[in-house]
């Protein structure tokens, strides 16, 4: 039995100091109904809790520790960083060295302006569309998330080809009214919507890979579809590669799907660990943003030397080896026919769904391609596996609705326990 008293009193005191006692509200475990553990260290694929309770971390920082913890390469790095100064607000080298390695990685990327988080590079890049195009509608689709801007946060509204409501409090039925929502993977549904509203959209932002609704890949010629149409209407298309950027593949999922959007949005992985956003594109559009053009952009912290040298060095150890991407995959398919053996052999209906080393078991029998069929999964069920595969020490995401990762630090031996444990956990 694992003990949880000290992330206990941990969480007690959080909670009067913090909003649900934490920084981002999904930290707070409130959809697996239990505490969450206090976290003071991490090491390769491991994690370690305030009681000294381990876990292996299919989190990983929700998506950035593709090398896992303290890889060496980036902890020397850091160090050396460190020892010169955290933050200048003025030109560095680092900033340089990034943006040419993302771009030689990402050709649709010809210029790049870096930020300090993924919803910060997503904001820029609807604020840069609409400068660019003069028109105010952005199209998102339905379960993808971008980061927490106004314009973002908004569900759908009721029925096809509407505008959107607001999925927050404090934002405003104005700001949702510049924004459709359509439905992922429905490539009919954006034809229809452009053939109505085309001439007033500035942008589709889409995660290629969806990864916050679960994980769910797009459809055979949907990305496709999404680039003709915002082409044949002059509107942008942006691709939100926070997550899979360098996860799916080093050249990110257009690379992978042979489809080059107008402007793309990184974080997560590009910087290490460290808090960081990009937003890149087109040179004609990215040369709008200032001091270049008249849209304005800016950041005390942007391209802060901490980020773009863990950035840096990540990303020069995802190229050196040409196979690492061929190993991570192999990996996350021994894990996911693991698991679902696992449930298969006790009866439980599940759906993987997988896009290298992003994945998601959904506890339904239906196949998941789209929000609705997303949200068809028995979330208690879900629930409770959670809890019993924490026990056993195997750190999940704690919602349904997460996509889990693996990073080049989990071993064959990590999998064999987690593949174990899911077993067990199904019995129980
Ligand atoms: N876009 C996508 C696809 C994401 O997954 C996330 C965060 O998970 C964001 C944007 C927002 O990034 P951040 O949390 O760094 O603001």
């Amino acid at each position: 039995m694992m003990n949880h008293e000290i992330s206990k009193k941990l969480f007690d005191k959080a909670k009067k100091l913090m909003p649900g006692g934490v920084n981002s509200p999904v930290r707070a475990f409130k959809s697996v109904g239990i505490n969450p553990p206090f976290i003071k260290r991490g090491y390769g694929s491991h994690i370690e809790d305030v009681d000294g309770n381990t876990y292996i971390d299919y989190v990983l920082s929700w998506g950035p520790l593709i090398l896992g913890h303290c890889n060496t390469r980036i902890v020397n790095a850091l160090k050396n960083q460190l020892e010169n100064g955290t933050s200048f607000g003025a030109c560095t080298e680092i900033e340089v060295k990034l943006a040419e390695k993302i771009k030689s990685a990402v050709p649709s990327v010809e210029v790049i302006r870096m930020v300090n988080s993924g919803t910060e590079a997503t904001m820029s890049a609807i604020r840069l569309a609409r400068g660019y195009t003069g028109r105010d509608i952005i199209v998102k689709f339905e379960g993808c998330y971008h980061g927490h801007s106004d314009g973002l946060l908004i569900k759908a509204g009721s029925g096809a080809l509407t505008f959107g409501t607001p999925d927050s409090k404090g934002v405003t039925n104005e700001t949702a009214k510049n924004t459709i929502i359509a439905k992922y993977n429905d490539s009919d549904l954006i034809v229809e919507i452009f053939k109505k509203y085309g001439e007033n959209i500035a942008a589709v932002i889409v995660e290629p890979v969806a990864g916050n609704m679960g994980t769910v890949p797009p459809k055979e010629g949907f990305l496709k579809t999404l680039r003709e149409v915002t082409e044949s209407y002059g509107s942008l298309l942006i691709f939100d590669e926070v997550m899979t950027g360098f996860r799916v593949s080093f050249s990110c999922a257009q690379g992978l799907y042979g489809i080059n959007p107008d402007i793309t949005t990184f974080g997560k992985i590009i910087g290490g660990g460290l808090p960081v956003g990009a937003y890149g594109g087109r040179e004609d559009i990215m040369r709008l943003i200032s001091p270049d053009g008249p849209v304005y952009q800016a950041g005390t912290l942007s391209g802060n030397p901490l980020a773009m040298v863990a950035g840096y060095e990540t990303l020069n150890v995802l190229s050196e080896d040409p196979s690492i991407y061929d190993e991570l995959d192999k990996k996350a398919d021994r894990l996911c026919k693991g698991l679902k053996n696992s449930m298969e052999q006790n009866g439980i209906d599940v759906k993987i769904n997988r896009v290298g080393t992003m994945m998601c078991m959904f506890f339904s029998d239906c196949d998941v391609y789209d929000f609705k069929t997303a949200t068809k999964s028995n979330t208690d069920m879900f629930a409770k596996y959670f809890n019993a595969m924490l026990k056993r020490g195997i750190y999940l995401p704690p919602s349904q609705y997460e996509t889990f990762f693996l990073s080049t630090a989990h071993t064959d031996e990590d999998i064999d326990k987690t593949i174990e444990a899911s077993f067990e956990a199904a019995k129980e």
